[in-house]
């Protein structure tokens, strides 16, 4: 099939792109899986505008899919496993083509192997300190990994609690001089053990370590790793920055006709931030294919 747009990713960056190409009578095709949206693991959101009371991060995607839908986006479940220049996109068993691209892939959260951190997810274990830190005013924290994410995780955990303790979950810290420095006169707490268990009831209680050791703990924060790599930017020659994608003010990535938006691009990780980045891409894109004289009726 040929599209005009094809989005990759329906998480809130994705979508908000395709209500905005699909109202301008772009022909949008955005491919993706529902689960693998970080957005799934959401409970309770509070700090999205317009949700006073808050709202499940399923009910949203459920309410934006349903917007990009009325306004004629087609949306499927599936996974992109390669782009060709062209720009050809193939799924596991078809091959669509578009005249532009929009990368909403996210970053897909980094668990850390340890038993219990899928199914305590939002109870106790996270991944995001804006979104839950709140929650745990004065209480006592724990991040697990071993570098400058971990740091950054840790520093902004701050701004809630001062009982903030890194566990390496690894051989050794590897941070940055900079941040060495604003660990110690934050007076963030190294451990440099390797987890075992998170130990809840109903909520984490305490953490266990492989040399039989245990700590109680309010939360735990995951933070393993670097912030997510793109296969497709490599495979395309889309620059990178710190292994995220880069793009210029209006979205677009070094590679004309391509575009990112929301968390594979970095900065702040919130739905706010994503919803606005599949704005901007969505807009651009617009523009780009206008530029090349698709004829658009835009939606009144
Ligand atoms: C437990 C938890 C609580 C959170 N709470 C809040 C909160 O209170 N407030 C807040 O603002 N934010 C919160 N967040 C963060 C928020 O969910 C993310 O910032 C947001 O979902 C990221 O949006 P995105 O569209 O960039 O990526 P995602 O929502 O992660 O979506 C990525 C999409 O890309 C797709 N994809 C990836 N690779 C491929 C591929 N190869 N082919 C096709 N599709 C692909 C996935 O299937 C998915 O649909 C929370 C996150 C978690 C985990």
């Amino acid at each position: 099939m040929k599209y005009d747009v094809i989005i990759i990713g329906k998480g809130p960056a994705g979508l908000s792109a395709a209500i905005f190409t699909a109202r301008a009578q772009l022909k949008t095709l955005v491919i993706g899986r529902t689960e693998k949206s970080q957005l799934i693991y959401a409970h309770d959101i509070y700090n999205y505008f317009g949700f006073p009371e808050g709202i499940k991060g399923k009910k949203l995607l459920e309410l934006g899919a349903k917007q990009a839908k009325k306004w004629g986006a087609e949306i499927i479940e599936d996974e992109v496993v390669d782009i060709k220049k062209g720009f050809k996109v193939k799924t596991s068993d078809k091959e669509h083509e578009a005249k532009a691209i929009i990368i909403a892939t996210g970053i897909p959260i980094q668990w850390a192997g340890i038993k219990g951190e899928k199914e305590l997810l939002g109870k106790g274990v996270h991944t995001c300190p804006n979104c839950d830190g709140p929650m745990y005013k004065g209480k006592k924290l724990a991040v697990i990994g071993n570098g400058d994410y971990a740091a950054e995780d840790a520093l902004e955990l701050t701004n809630y609690t001062k009982d903030v303790t890194i566990i390496s979950h690894g051989p050794k810290f590897t941070f940055n001089k900079k941040f060495e420095q604003e660990l110690k006169k934050n007076k963030i707490k190294l451990k440099n053990a390797r987890v075992k268990e998170f130990i809840a009831d109903k909520f984490l209680k305490k953490i266990t370590f492989e040399d039989g050791s245990e700590e109680a703990f309010d939360g735990a924060y995951l933070a393993c790793g670097t912030a997510g790599a793109t296969t497709f930017a490599s495979k395309l020659g889309i620059e990178l920055k710190e292994g995220l994608i880069k793009t210029d003010e209006n979205g677009m990535t070094n590679v004309p006709g391509i575009f990112a938006a929301g968390n594979c691009m970095g900065a702040c990780r919130q739905i706010a931030k994503n919803v606005g980045d599949g704005c901007n891409a969505g807009v651009s894109t617009v523009k780009f294919l206008k530029a090349k004289d698709i004829f658009m009726d835009y939606a009144k």
